[in-house]
């Protein structure tokens, strides 16, 4: 990283050391909160794609990583967890000044990274294969475990470490080696973690990472998913650009996982815990001013409770900070850029003529915000769930309150939209809580809590346009390898 204009400054990160991009160009990015320089990034090219294509089908094929034995990928994933946690605060500052993501956030995660980077350890260390000897007394069948070979990893800018870190600690742990494209809007600490990983003693051209700018991204991402050098492709981001690169990895048939966009809901029997449903169903929406995939965006209320949540949801809404990202008091940060800036905005204009404003609804009044792309937590209510406001993903701090009178009504509505990644439940009926688990349609459900009960590891992924596979967990592992079985005839 070189200083330029007091601008730190950051190359594409191939065959084990920082490399410009071929064409030379750079791009800038500026913080969200305060238009601040945040850094200067390689604009990496379909040239650059294809060097570090090359480089990890070379490592692949001939480098020492994919053979390694598992003790020695254990210690490297250790040993990025250790650098991670020592360069916490450096990270999270990258994250706060690229993004605009509150400090503590940026913190925890920093912290679920490294969470991430030891379980993945663990699992290199501890996973087996397994043996069939039952079948035939003369045969003996063998299922291994390989790695499924070059990985690009193509990222979103809302989870800037964990998004990759997630996909890159299993690619490692199987053996795999990787290319990664982080998005434009927040490189920076894509590449501070290859050099981390670099440091903790990962060869040389095991991860590379080109960073790009808005165009070049598509090209990159583009060039990465067709490439038939390429053997998997992870995706998270928008649902459209998942589809772009779902076709073009049909080129070479490669392993696709797509983690998409959600439009989730949340749902809150008369029996709940009113006032905890209430204040989690805030933070469901406003998590990282609502930029978050599994964000609890539709808010199914029973009529019978409906009067009195909404005014719980005023209430608590009103608590929200929001404020300078490197503050530890800010709970809600600016959007990530103009065009999302305009974008929800747009979508709270479509609110105000379809649905019943409840609260927020435009910019702080702050004036020391007034250069940040800040938009107030916004709760609509009477919202129709065939509605654009209840069936497109905002991806702000935007509320839609639905109401309901009975249990299938709810399930329907929940099942009523494209998407299927998470969901949440408010009962004191465990009876009726797992009725509502079995019936909605999701990758994910929450059991009076959202987002909050405090277990990593878990399979994460969507049904229907929300995406395929699963990141996390011991899944998460099989999705980086293929399984190659052996018979073998006893003589
Ligand atoms: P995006 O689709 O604009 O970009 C995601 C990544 O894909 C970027 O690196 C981008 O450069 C690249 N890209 C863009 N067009 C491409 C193309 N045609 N081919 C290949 N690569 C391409 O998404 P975003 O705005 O960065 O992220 C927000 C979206 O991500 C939201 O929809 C959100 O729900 C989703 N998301 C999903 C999850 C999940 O786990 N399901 C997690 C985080 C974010």
């Amino acid at each position: 990283m070189k200083p330029s204009n007091g601008s730190p400054q950051f190359d594409l990160w191939l065959d084990g050391s920082a490399r410009p991009a071929a064409s030379g160009a750079s791009f800038a990015r500026h913080s969200p909160f305060d238009g601040a320089p945040a850094g200067v990034f390689a604009d990496g090219g379909e040239q650059d794609a294809e060097r570090a294509v090359d480089i990890a089908r070379r490592e692949f094929d001939t480098g020492t990583w994919p053979t390694s034995p598992a003790r020695r990928r254990y210690e490297v994933l250790t040993e990025t967890a250790r650098l991670l946690t020592v360069n916490a605060d450096a990270l999270a500052e990258r994250m706060v000044l690229e993004s605009g993501k509150p400090v503590t956030l940026a913190l925890g995660e920093v912290a679920a990274s490294v969470r991430c980077l030891q379980y993945y350890a663990g699992l290199a260390l501890s996973a087996e294969g397994s043996a069939v000897s039952e079948r035939n007394p003369s045969a003996l069948g063998l299922i291994l475990r390989e790695p499924v070979g070059v990985a690009a990893l193509i990222t979103a800018w809302n989870f800037p470490l964990l998004g990759v870190v997630c996909k890159l600690a299993p690619a490692l742990a199987a053996g795999c080696t990787v290319v990664a494209k982080p998005s434009h809007l927040c490189p920076g600490p894509t590449v501070l973690l290859a050099r981390y990983l670099s440091e903790a003693g990962l060869p040389g051209g095991v991860f590379n990472v080109v960073t790009s700018e808005l165009e070049q991204g598509a090209v990159v991402g583009q060039h990465f998913a067709s490439s038939p050098k390429v053997d998997k492709v992870a995706f998270t981001g928008s649902t459209a650009s998942g589809q772009a690169v779902m076709r073009a990895a049909a080129a070479n048939t490669k392993r696709v996982a797509l983690e998409l966009g959600g439009k989730s809901a949340n749902i809150v029997f008369p029996d709940a815990p009113l006032e905890d449903a209430a204040r989690t169903a805030i933070g469901a929406f406003t998590f990282n001013s609502g930029q978050q995939c599994s964000a609890g965006s539709r808010l199914l209320v029973h009529c019978d409770v409906h009067d009195e949540f909404t005014a719980m949801l005023k209430e608590y809404a009103a608590a929200q900070v929001l404020g300078d990202p490197r503050e530890t008091t800010t709970t809600m940060g600016p959007l990530i850029s103009s065009r999302q800036y305009e974008r929800v905005l747009g979508y709270i204009d479509l609110g105000r003529a379809e649905a019943k404003l409840l609260t927020g609804g435009g910019r702080p009044a702050d004036p020391a915000l007034e250069r940040g792309y800040f938009v107030e937590p916004t709760v609509f209510d009477e919202v129709s769930n065939s509605s654009r406001l209840a069936q497109e993903e905002i991806f702000g701090p935007v509320l839609s309150v639905i109401s309901f009178g009975t249990e299938e009504e709810a399930v329907a509505l929940a099942n009523d939209s494209a998407y299927g990644l998470a969901g949440g439940v408010w009962t004191g009926s465990m009876d009726t809580a797992l009725r509502v688990v079995k019936g909605v349609r999701t990758g994910k459900m929450f059991v009076n809590c959202y987002n909050t009960a405090g277990i990593d590891d878990m399979p994460h992924g969507g049904y229907k346009n929300s995406g395929t596979g699963r990141e996390f967990g011991e899944v998460g592992l099989e999705e980086f390898q293929e399984l190659k079985t052996v018979q073998i005839l006893l003589r």
